[in-house]
């Protein structure tokens, strides 16, 4: 390993101590643990085929135990419901309930402090930076590390470099629309795998 790469490592430590320990505050203000308001968070923003509850455990890299005691506790505390998938009743799916709702959305503020601090970049920084930190996201996912990775460089529908001397160089074939490197994105509705998911 390299000086440079082993600095990358200890930066992106720092940095996922900076969101763990957020995440933690903002738990002990909520009375919720990190996994609990991070499934609240994530059935907020994804569809409900994204939220059956084998997928999660996926999602967050936890054995299905541990997800599955976290969404217990969710369903305890009034704030998420199990149902059976309407396009499968042997999947089970979780659903956010109107109090599970709210209580999203006030979760949704737990970033705001990173927020502050980004909106002091340079959008061209940032957009290098977002660039990076997918190509790292990709590498991950190629070797297996992690299993989920809805962005466009795993996408089927991602044509990098369709349009090489343009700002927006690349091109999604779904969406019929060149993106940028700041318009690349981290988890899309519409992504589909370019081969098979991982098991
Ligand atoms: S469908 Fe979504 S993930 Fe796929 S290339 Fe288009 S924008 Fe990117």
């Amino acid at each position: 390993m390299t000086d440079l790469d082993e600095k990358l490592i200890a930066a992106l430590e720092r940095l996922a101590h900076v969101l763990r320990t957020l995440l933690w505050e903002e738990g002990v203000r909520s009375r919720l643990s990190p996994i609990q308001i991070q499934t609240l968070l994530y059935l907020a923003s994804h569809s409900e085929e994204l939220c059956r509850v084998g997928q999660l455990a996926q999602e967050f890299n936890l054995t299905p135990a541990t997800m599955s005691d976290a969404v217990d506790a969710l369903q305890e505390k009034g704030l998420a419901v199990r149902q059976p998938w309407p396009e499968d009743g042997r999947v089970v799916t979780l659903r956010l309930t109107a109090q599970g709702r709210r209580q999203a959305e006030k979760l949704s503020r737990w970033a705001e402090a990173l927020q502050e601090q980004l909106a002091h970049f340079p959008a061209e920084e940032k957009a290098r930076a977002l660039g990076f930190l997918l190509k790292l996201i990709e590498a991950l996912y190629r070797a297996g590390i992690i299993t989920v990775a809805r962005i466009c460089l795993t996408c089927r529908f991602f044509r990098p470099y369709a349009h090489p001397d343009s700002p927006a160089p690349h091109h999604c074939a779904l969406l019929d629309k060149p993106l940028a490197e700041g318009d690349l994105r981290v988890d899309c509705p519409e992504h589909e795998y370019e081969v098979h998911p991982l098991p």
